[in-house]
């Protein structure tokens, strides 16, 4: 199942199913992409509310708000050396911060701070419920599913300051979506990302130095994680500068792609 958050003429945001099908009581067009409308929250078993949009009719919002995010760094040896690193010994985390957040109808805005604002394409997990100290063989249990991201870096700030709270959690740091792939193995996806078309970076999730299950074992052995969180699972080589007037797009294989622009901060 593909789970959107959106809305309606700028009504309140509701979880959604998006699939192929008729829209409720229109039958004059078979097979047009439609959000079905969920009851409350994705988590659990959803329950259509019988309510349903033509796809092009709402506008995608971030499909979730995390309490936190969670992100890995050098998980791609590639990418690593590309940086001049080393492949860590443990994984290397960090924290996004849930402000960064944007959905995929939304504009990156450049922090007037840096000069070197780079992309970084990202598989994202979707913790589903609670958790801590997830054993390797419970972790599908933990995950309600996976979606694009992308960890915006201000590498010129990353590389002058010890801690990366401002490089990579300054607003509009954190675009995820479009949706989230709740029936997917994770294990072996193309994760590509262009820059107005131009290839950047092109990469399977075959080649992270840890996997999904084994980060989310690292993480929840220190914190406790909550339905919504996400955990960022590094980049792969590739990674360069955004311009304002970029659009950005993040696509990975059985999700979609996250498309974004890049603005000057108002
Ligand atoms: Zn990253």
């Amino acid at each position: 199942m593909r789970i959107a958050r959106f809305s309606v003429r700028e009504g309140s945001p509701a979880a959604g199913s998006v699939s192929f099908g008729v829209v409720e009581g229109d039958p004059s067009q078979p097979d047009s992409l439609v959000v079905h409308e969920l009851a409350g929250h994705p988590f659990g078993q959803p329950q259509p509310t019988g309510e349903s949009y033509r796809f092009q009719d709402v506008r995608l919002l971030s499909p979730m708000l995390p309490n936190k995010i969670v992100a890995v760094g050098r998980n791609y040896a590639a990418h690593a050396t590309e940086l001049g690193n080393d492949v860590p010994d443990v994984p290397l985390t960090f924290f996004k911060p849930s402000t960064s957040v944007i959905g995929p109808t939304e504009n990156i805005a450049y922090p007037p701070f840096s000069s070197d604002v780079h992309h970084e394409a990202e598989l994202a997990v979707v913790i589903g419920r609670m958790c801590r100290e997830v054993p390797l063989d419970r972790v599908p249990e933990v995950i309600l599913g996976y979606t694009c991201a992308n960890d915006v870096t201000a590498r010129d700030i990353q590389q002058r300051e010890g801690q990366w709270a401002r490089a990579k959690g300054f607003d509009t740091a954190c675009p995820l979506g479009p949706w989230i792939e709740t029936d997917l193995d994770p294990s072996d996806l193309a994760i590509t990302c262009t820059v107005n078309g131009e290839p950047r970076q092109n990469g399977r999730t075959s080649l992270m130095i840890r996997s999904v299950a084994e980060l989310i074992v690292h993480i929840s052995e220190a914190m406790t994680l909550l339905p919504g969180d996400v955990i960022l699972t590094g980049t792969p080589a590739g990674v360069g500068p955004l311009n304002v007037g970029d659009e950005v797009a993040v696509s990975i294989e059985g999700i979609g792609t996250l498309t974004n622009k890049v603005i000057k901060r108002g």
